[in-house]
């Protein structure tokens, strides 16, 4: 009898892996900024007190979910996954003060990512998939406890220095770390033929 090989899946994160929420909250927050208040600090807390209201000012403006630019680092990494024979699907974290966003999230797969499955959650690290693409340390974490065979990708960025682990490879995008691309897809490529 022949086994029917499970469908490997890969779960994408939008904000900081396929839309650019931090280069948006930075234009905007520093269009609010005070008198005397120069500019942002390079890595942004947006809870942090001094920010946090304006934040969430932003973060309750229609459309503004909606029109989160795309980052052609993280559909790099959508058309290696499905080149490679994986299933994606959007993870993705719901405000739970913005049931706008949940929305708006529903309608930026649409347009950018049309047919893909999107699943907007409090807890990312109940949802199962083979392999979490995202950006957020915490979260990472937490879904690889979760998931002991797991992989993690993780976009480089700013606020993700800090933290390393055995199962997550970074991703340098762009055309000086060639490398990192072609390491995350070796590592890809033995996951999904395990
Ligand atoms: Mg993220």
């Amino acid at each position: 009898m022949s086994k029917t090989k499970k469908k490997k899946l890969v779960a994408h994160d939008l904000d900081g892996c396929m839309c650019d929420w931090d280069g948006a909250m930075k234009r905007d927050l520093t269009a609010m900024l005070l008198p005397g208040e120069a500019s942002l600090p390079p890595i942004l807390d947006p809870n942090v007190p001094e920010y946090r209201d304006r934040c969430e000012i932003i973060k309750g403006r229609p459309g503004w979910w909606l029109n989160l630019v795309p980052l052609a680092s993280g559909f790099k990494l959508y058309e290696l996954v499905k080149e490679i024979g994986f299933k994606s699907q959007v993870l993705t974290k719901g405000p739970r003060r913005f049931p706008m966003a949940w929305a708006e999230k529903v309608q930026w797969c649409a347009a950018h990512m049309p047919g893909v499955g999107v699943n907007i959650v409090m807890n990312k690290e109940l949802f199962n998939a083979d392999v979490l693409i995202d950006d957020f340390p915490p979260y990472n974490m937490k879904w690889l406890d979760r998931h002991p065979n797991g992989l993690v990708i993780m976009p480089d960025r700013p606020w993700n220095q800090w933290w390393n682990h055995q199962r997550a490879f970074r991703y340098r995008d762009g055309v000086e770390e060639p490398a990192d691309f072609q390491l995350v897809k070796a590592v890809l490529e033995a996951k999904f033929n395990e």
